[in-house]
């Protein structure tokens, strides 16, 4: 069978080792627009920090590709697909013929749509070349702004002040930060650790109207009219699925490339995995689902029956000194959720316990050990019963 894959991001690589787990029979086919092959994007966050090469982030070569019967066309992306003759094209000309042609290619990062976003030195950071780019102002430039503060836009802005940059301020339109994660308490106390720890600076509910400067960016400016000087701005206000290849071949999209639970798109055997798919009209955006579909869809190819009924959302911050978890349903505003937390704002300790019923539905742990905080995001992926054996984890 012969797979064409564009995008040689987590998706793919997990599905070229998941199908040949399954058989040696796959001949596939990678184009990627990237500069090089499959790096843990991941661990961006320690190449910014000056704690890792890309070397170290890149783990498999040649031979690797080679012996998992693998053709990689680095710098080349698809750029078209005739579904009628199964035929997919990429930007220098390749024209390849497909059994399963497979939409891996992931998102681009969103900018918001103000006057100055095109100014010098304002970047997002989505591959190793938007790093290296960055790591050019070390030293250099003395004020790094980060509009967004999620979970990446956070890690990055611990990875700035982890590299030796003392200037580094993140702005937040919501009140409080990762407001997809955290409710208010739980966000206060990481609020407070991250100011002591990588002498952050915060402005929260900052709505981002302009960036000003000549050539180069000098200023972000808010609706409010109030302003923070910026040297190097960076965006991380979410990201968007790449779907104009999907839009022009007619497969059915909406946020993303939308598919059933076979992975499959709404044209014969062209399929989407990872942050560029929507399953059951759910953008995922992180690694484990990605991973959970690439190892579905393997199973789709090789004839098995095998379904992809969703993944449960969590997140853990990469952020040395800080660990936190989030899982499933964490700021619950119906009768049906019960919540118990505790949390101490000097010792950067938090923890909340979310159950629907008997069962365990959410939570949240800041400053428990990984260990615990992994057993407990396990009771919530399995919706254990609250008498699980495992409850020792919860106690308070
Ligand atoms: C700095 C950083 C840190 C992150 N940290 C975490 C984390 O800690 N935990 C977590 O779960 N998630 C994290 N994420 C998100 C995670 O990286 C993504 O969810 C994951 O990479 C999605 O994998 P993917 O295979 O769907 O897409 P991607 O990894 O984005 O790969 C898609 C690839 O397709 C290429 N491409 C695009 N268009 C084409 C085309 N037409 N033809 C060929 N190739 C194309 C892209 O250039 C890219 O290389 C992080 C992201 C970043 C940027």
């Amino acid at each position: 069978m012969k797979v064409v894959i564009a995008g040689n991001g987590v998706s793919s690589i997990t599905l070229v080792k998941e199908l040949k787990k399954i058989s040696d029979d796959a001949d596939i086919e990678i184009f990627t627009d990237e500069n090089r092959p499959f790096y843990w994007r991941p661990r961006l966050i320690e190449v910014l920090a000056n704690e890792a090469s890309i070397d170290e982030i890149t783990p498999y070569d040649e031979k690797w590709y080679a012996a998992h019967n693998v053709k990689l066309h680095i710098s080349d992306p698809v750029v078209k697909i005739n579904s009628n003759e199964k035929e997919a094209i990429s930007k220098s000309g390749l024209k390849v013929k497909y059994d399963a042609f497979v939409f891996a290619n992931g998102c681009d990062p969103f900018i918001l749509p103000i006057p100055g976003k095109d100014l010098k030195n304002v970047y997002t950071i989505r591959t190793y070349e938007d790093v290296v780019e960055v790591k050019k102002h070390y030293g250099a430039s003395k004020k790094f702004v980060i509009i967004g503060g999620g979970i990446l836009g956070i890690e990055v802005a611990a990875a700035l002040n982890r590299a030796g940059e003392e200037n580094v301020t993140i702005v937040e339109y919501f009140p409080y930060l990762l407001p997809r994660q955290l409710d208010k308490p739980g966000a206060a106390i990481l609020k407070t650790y991250l100011e002591k720890r990588y002498h952050l600076k915060f402005l929260l509910g900052k709505a981002t109207s302009e960036l000003e400067g000549n050539e180069n960016v000098e200023k972000v400016v808010f609706s409010d009219k109030s302003s923070v000087e910026a040297d190097v701005v960076l965006f991380s206000a979410g990201v968007r699925p790449r779907i104009s290849i999907a839009r022009e071949t007619g497969v059915e999209f909406e946020r993303g490339i939308v598919v059933n639970d076979r992975l499959q798109t709404s044209v014969n055997d062209i399929y989407a995995i990872g942050d560029v798919a929507q399953h059951r009209k759910k953008l995922y955006g992180t690694v484990p689902p990605a991973v959970e579909q690439a190892k579905v869809l393997a199973n789709v190819l090789s004839s098995h029956d095998k379904k992809y009924t969703g993944s449960i959302m969590s997140n853990m911050l990469k952020v040395a000194g800080v660990d936190m978890l989030s899982v499933g349903m964490v700021d619950p505003d119906s009768g049906d959720y019960t919540f118990v937390s505790r949390g101490d704002m000097n010792k950067g300790f938090y923890k909340k316990i979310v159950t629907e019923g008997n069962k365990f539905a959410g939570a949240i742990t800041i400053g428990v050990k990984k260990a615990n905080a992994l057993k407990l995001k396990k009771l919530v992926d399995e919706g254990s019963p609250a008498n699980s054996p495992l409850t020792k984890y919860v106690e308070f």
